[in-house]
């Protein structure tokens, strides 16, 4: 059964299999993740005859049953006809191959994050590719975890990602999608994910925000072997400002991990301002030149443990790019490969 409707922000979140009604016609849900952070949101839209939803979680047998007892309890045994995705990382796309194919549903989404996903799917790995190898060499890993991870199986997306069969319907900035009794407005968001869907109301004050906004963390915003001069920071300071101007004090903040929120307006700010903050005490950092992988202390403030590790990892590489592309440092290469960056002049 649905949880009686409180007036939110919640302080506790729905237990496993269970829904809390944020808004009329609105089911907040959870799904485990194997990981730090171990939790996913997603959300179901009551469209009468059948239920949008928002976002899958990650693939497994395990999500796919707490799925079957959400739809055999709180989604009331309404077919789920429509699956929106918010971006392609695989704890939100992961179940969407299997709705479609197993469940009959209209995947929604952006291109890119439909392109990615698929193309990331499709590419098993048994050993690592040389490519993403150097890219760990070039932020200067930390020797030990670099030999641990060369020891095991990569990390491919087709074990956290059901298999997406072809044909999807996109999404694009400016769109309106009609779900739950309500019209949205589609925004871009961007630096996260490229192409990160966010929903915004025209109706009263919901706003499903995925990744991009979020309540009590701060969205990883890493680049990767696939681009590796990519400035994702850049990207996601230009959708923030962008995002910005729409937000308001009363609006309902539906985000992709930790508990819906009050405050959107304070939130944007906040986020922009911890980027900002976090490329000055970079840049003064690099006074000396350092690796990427030395520029822990600088953005993070805190220890990082090895389950953090690989995420801290591809967030300083982002920030060093940054301040690459921005002319504010040199890099050059040392002897055993790493990319030494540091403050120009
Ligand atoms: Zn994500």
């Amino acid at each position: 059964m649905t949880s009686p409707r409180p007036d939110g922000p919640w302080s506790e979140p729905p237990a496993q299999g269970e829904a809390i009604e944020v808004a009329e016609g609105v089911l907040w849900m959870r799904l485990p993740l194997p990981m730090k952070l171990d939790h996913v949101n997603v959300y179901a839209l009551d469209d009468g005859d059948g239920w949008t939803i928002v976002d899958t979680g990650m693939s497994s047998n395990k999500t796919r049953r707490i799925w079957e007892e959400l739809m055999a309890g709180p989604l009331g045994g309404k077919p789920v006809r429509r699956v929106v995705v918010t971006h392609h990382h695989p704890d939100h796309i992961g179940n969407a191959g299997w709705f479609q194919s197993v469940h009959g549903a209209e995947l929604v989404t952006t291109r890119t994050a439909w392109l990615f996903a698929r193309m990331l799917t499709l590419d098993v790995q048994e050993s690592w590719p040389e490519e993403t190898l150097a890219f760990y060499r070039s932020a200067g890993m930390d020797p030990a975890i670099y030999d641990a991870r060369v020891a095991e199986r990569p990390f491919n997306f087709s074990d956290t990602v059901y298999p997406m069969p072809l044909g999807f319907t996109r999404i694009k900035q400016g769109d309106v999608l009609r779900m739950g009794g309500r019209d949205w407005d589609v925004h871009m968001g961007n630096g996260h994910a490229p192409e990160h869907a966010t929903f915004w109301s025209r109706d009263d004050n919901l706003v499903i925000t995925g990744d991009q906004i979020l309540s009590s963390i701060s969205p990883n915003i890493g680049v990767y072997a696939t681009e590796p001069m990519a400035d994702p920071v850049a990207e996601w300071l230009e959708a923030c400002e962008r995002l910005a101007p729409l937000t308001r004090p009363d609006q309902l903040a539906l985000g992709g991990h930790k508990l819906p929120f009050f405050g959107l307006p304070h939130r944007m700010a906040q986020l922009i301002d911890n980027h900002h903050g976090a490329l000055a005490r970079l840049l003064d950092h690099l006074d000396e030149p350092r690796t990427a992988a030395e520029c822990f202390a600088p953005l993070f403030k805190r220890k990082i443990g090895g389950g953090e590790y690989g995420l801290a990892l591809v967030e300083a590489v982002a920030h060093v790019n940054h301040l690459y592309h921005l002319g504010q440092v040199d890099r050059s290469r040392r002897a055993d490969g790493a990319w030494l960056y540091q403050r120009k002049g």
